[in-house]
């Protein structure tokens, strides 16, 4: 928050207010992996604390009327990703040289906004992949509608979020239809916390239940978004397995975890050694971006940056955490420990992933997967 006052955070509370209360609408809520590790703390849990099914009852009793996972969006993710860095990783083992490498991760809107500002030149590096809580949007709005029977103007998509660039995200113009946005409001772990207590629900005494499905189908893969590294071991685990077409040995690629600001790591698949760089804090990613731009050191084939310290876990919107690097750290543990709990954790093995390219959107990469789940950027440098 601005110690001046100069900005302001945007408080999107009394929106989710009014539509819940409005019976002409269907009102649909996501969230986010990361809020779940930190809900718990402004109800006085320990940092680390996983709330995930209390959360989810909150959100029923609120009255939302299907509550869903970002994380189910964050496996789609990986399937439009993954195939886009393979993608390119073939074509450029193949000598192409109109490929451009390294392949950067795009679901981070602080991120993207940054390289939009500061990196004009690599605008066509990023993956064009949507972020989780955008491609979230573009499903709901023009797959499960119809699967209600409802125009996507009846249907409000609510995100809960560790994030207040995700607001902004929103809000973008390309991610809307006719002026109807693919996510109507976006709203941080605290503003959540604020609506439950509002709400007069005693959030300790509430008993696990689960999501709704088909949109609330996940697995650890999507689970581990939520912290630096989580993205990029996500869709190492499915790139490996689709370019070797044999089951992983392992499944955790405990290399490319940690809090090291910058790091790298190698992966291999087959005879080739993936180089893969990750950097959390924008100041880490600029330094690894300028030696890309300067051809300093040895080439990446793939980079995940997220703007927070920490990744999402660390985000704006989550619970203050004044500076104690410890509870970023607890809460990316438990993330690691919802995902190693979780039956499945592939994400092109989420049974209600395969079935939604089944029933809607063919294969990965296809032209309405493209047209639906995939962006472009705009250069800003001179707006
Ligand atoms: Fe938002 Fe921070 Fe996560 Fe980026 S890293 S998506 S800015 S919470």
């Amino acid at each position: 928050v601005c110690p001046t006052g100069a900005l302001v955070e945007r408080d999107y509370s009394w929106q989710v207010i009014e539509a819940l209360a409005d019976p002409d609408k269907v009102v649909v809520v996501q969230t986010a992996p990361a809020v779940r590790a930190a809900l718990g703390e402004e109800f006085g849990l320990e940092p680390g604390t996983l709330v995930t099914g209390k959360m989810v009852a909150a959100l029923r009793q609120m009255g939302f009327d299907y509550v869903f996972d970002t994380d189910f969006a964050a496996d789609l993710t990986i399937m439009e990703e993954a195939s886009e860095f393979l993608d390119r990783l073939n074509r450029f083992l193949a000598g192409d040289k109109d490929v451009r490498m390294p392949i950067l991760t795009s679901c981070c809107p602080a991120w993207v906004k940054f390289f939009e500002h500061q990196f004009p030149e690599l605008l066509d590096v990023p993956s064009s992949a949507k972020s989780p809580q955008q491609m979230f949007g573009a499903v709901a709005k023009n797959f499960f509608a119809k699967k209600l029977g409802i125009p996507r103007e009846k249907l409000v998509v609510v995100s809960v979020m560790p994030c207040l660039a995700k607001k902004y995200e929103a809000s973008r113009p390309e991610f809307s239809e006719n002026g109807n946005p693919d996510v109507d409001i976006s709203i941080s772990t605290r503003e959540l916390a604020h609506l439950i207590k509002r709400s007069n629900i005693d959030f300790m005494s509430l008993e696990d239940q689960d999501f709704d499905r088909p949109l609330g189908e996940s697995t650890g893969a999507g689970v581990i978004f939520g912290t630096t590294g989580g993205v990029i071991e996500a869709a190492v685990r499915t790139a490996v397995e689709w370019a070797t077409k044999k089951p992983l040995e392992k499944i955790d690629f405990t290399e490319l975890r940690g809090m090291q600001g910058c790091r790298e790591a190698w992966v291999q698949v087959g005879d080739l050694k993936l180089h893969i760089g990750i950097a959390h804090g924008l100041g880490n990613a600029r330094h690894l971006l300028q030696a890309i731009k300067e051809g300093r050191g040895e080439m990446f084939h793939a980079i995940e940056i997220m703007a927070c310290p920490g990744g999402c876990v660390g985000g704006g919107g989550q619970p203050y955490h004044h500076g104690n690097f410890d509870i970023v750290r607890k809460r990316a543990e438990a993330l690691y420990r919802e995902d190693a709990g979780k039956p499945i954790r592939k994400s092109h093995e989420n049974p209600e992933i395969i079935k939604l390219y089944e029933e809607f959107l063919g294969k990965p990469m296809s032209e309405t997967a493209h047209h639906l789940l995939h962006t472009h950027y705009f250069k800003r440098s001179d707006v």
